[in-house]
């Protein structure tokens, strides 16, 4: 376990100069505190959690304090927001205030958000307020709990000072962990800025540092890219399989690690709604629930044309094939799993498929649904659920077949059933309404609730004693919340 001064720093990217970043100094809070931390997420950086505790962590991750080795830098990108290209963007108010090493060798980027005003601010103030940064942090640490890969949150630091959105709200800083922060939107910005040099060195600072497996194949570019392409196609396939709902999935927020990433006004789905649309700035539905799958694809397709000075584009058009195929299977193969089957039919897809427009007829939740279905024999967890539904021949018909499926699918006890259901099946996830709660309460000081929502999600498949609260159906009020994309 380490102290807060023993990190150990390697900026491997401020390294890469002034074409890349710029040195700001975070612009301190008011009477910093702390709001929530994630003991997970200081594990990674071998960190003692009681340090959480102390004055100089809030310090730390308010601006007020500085390790001498950190080298604190806004990032510059651009990247296509709602389909039309914006020549550039950046850390408008996050810095990467260092890298990282843990013991086990790993690299952190450590990355400050809301930290004040950057070259790349444009029209913004550079802060960020509670409520955003609560969210930020929930989702993050959730979304890792129930496998899906997706940045980390090591703290919400709370203040006093007064941010300006639709109303006065208080500004707060999010500390943001990932192996790296560079963006589709990175490459787009080289690119498009007609920086051959620069770009060609910021290819090799990814290939090196993020896919040195790719060296060693003919042609490393394709091959990273080709791995680019598979985790994000995993990615989308799991935030399908669990209904998540990002919210924005502009180039400029999407990793090239495969990771989930700038989170803005997501949601994880209550009722199954293909169609939902979580971000109220989003009038078209262009990132709609059912169309993440597609647009993943369109991103994809922003950073080929991005990477074109490198890699032929017959290459590049092959790799971007891989796409829907690979998000198939990973989809398919998960929504088995939930479905507690175990073998492959050609038929399931149809199953799902059937099950899911059952669902949206009628208005299921879809969470707790896949989680009622494990805990009872098929038969007899069908038969109950019958109730949710309004087309009761349909759901009849699809729960012969499915009893049927489960059948041939082999003999299992009730437990082992149970069991396998419940590892993929969470009972816990972040709804809407419940962050919600945790903020209402935050904004008035009160952080027991962030922290006890935090500590339930980050065990989703785990009944917990006493936490049946956080397993409901959210109330009337709490459906439709209108998130606000300001944050
Ligand atoms: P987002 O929609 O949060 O991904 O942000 C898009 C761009 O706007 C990024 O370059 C952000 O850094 C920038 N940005 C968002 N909010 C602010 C803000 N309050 N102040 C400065 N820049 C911002
Ligand atoms: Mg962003």
């Amino acid at each position: 376990m380490k102290a807060l001064d023993e990190l150990t720093f390697d900026n491997r990217f401020a390294r890469l100069g002034d074409a890349f970043s710029t040195h700001v100094l975070p612009e301190p809070l008011d009477e910093p505190r702390l709001v929530v931390a994630s003991n997970a997420a200081m594990a990674l950086l071998d960190l003692d959690p009681a340090v959480a505790e102390t004055p100089v962590f809030a310090e730390l991750f308010s601006g007020h304090k500085l390790w001498a080795e950190a080298e604190p830098r806004a990032m510059v990108y651009s990247g296509h927001q709602f389909g039309g290209y914006t020549p550039q963007l950046g850390d408008g108010r996050g810095l990467l205030l260092g890298e990282v090493y843990n013991e086990a060798g790993e690299h952190w980027d450590l990355h400050l958000k809301g930290a004040g005003m950057t070259p790349y601010s444009r029209m913004g103030d550079g802060r960020a307020v509670l409520r955003s940064s609560i969210r930020e942090f929930l989702a993050s640490e959730a979304l890792h709990a129930l496998g899906i890969p997706s940045s980390r949150a090591l703290c919400v630091i709370g203040s006093s000072t007064p941010v300006w959105r639709e109303k006065q709200e208080r500004g707060a800083m999010v500390l943001r962990l990932a192996h790296s922060h560079i963006r589709f939107g990175h490459f787009e910005y080289f690119y498009y800025t007609k920086k051959p040099e620069q770009q060609a060195e910021l290819a090799e600072h990814v290939l090196n540092l993020h896919y040195p497996e790719c060296r060693e194949q003919p042609e490393p570019y394709l091959a990273m890219f080709r791995e680019i392409v598979e985790r994000n196609a995993e990615m989308i396939a799991k935030w399908q399989a669990y209904g998540f709902c990002h919210g924005v999935m502009n180039t400029d927020n999407m990793s090239i690690l495969g990771i989930t990433f700038d989170f803005g006004p997501f949601a994880f789905l209550d009722d199954f709604d293909a169609h939902f649309i979580c971000n109220h700035s989003d009038h078209e539905g262009r990132y709609s629930f059912i169309n993440q799958v597609p647009i993943g694809q369109w991103n994809l397709s922003a950073l080929a044309q991005a990477l074109t000075p490198f890699i032929s584009v017959d290459a590049l058009k092959e790799a971007l094939g891989l796409y829907l195929p690979l998000y198939q299977a990973h989809y398919l193969d998960l929504m088995r799993r939930r479905l507690g089957l175990s073998t492959a039919e050609d038929d399931d897809q149809k199953l799902v498929e059937q099950l899911l427009k059952l669902m949206q007829n009628s208005g299921v939740d879809y969470t707790l649904f896949f989680r009622r279905l494990g805990d009872e024999p098929a038969a007899q967890a069908v038969a109950r659920l019958r109730d949710d539904f309004v087309d009761l021949a349909g759901l009849d018909a699809w729960a012969e077949r499915y009893k049927a499926r489960v059948a041939r699918d082999g003999d299992y006890s009730e437990v082992q059933r149970r069991e396998r259901m419940h590892a993929v099946n969470p009972l816990y996830i972040l709804r809407n309404y419940l962050a919600q709660n945790a903020i209402a309460a935050a904004e008035s000081g009160d952080y027991s609730e962030v922290r006890r929502l935090h500590e339930v999600l980050s065990k989703p498949f785990e009944e917990q004693a006493g936490m049946e609260q956080y397993a409901q159906r959210p109330p009337d009020w709490g459906k439709h919340l209108e998130i606000s994309c300001s944050s």
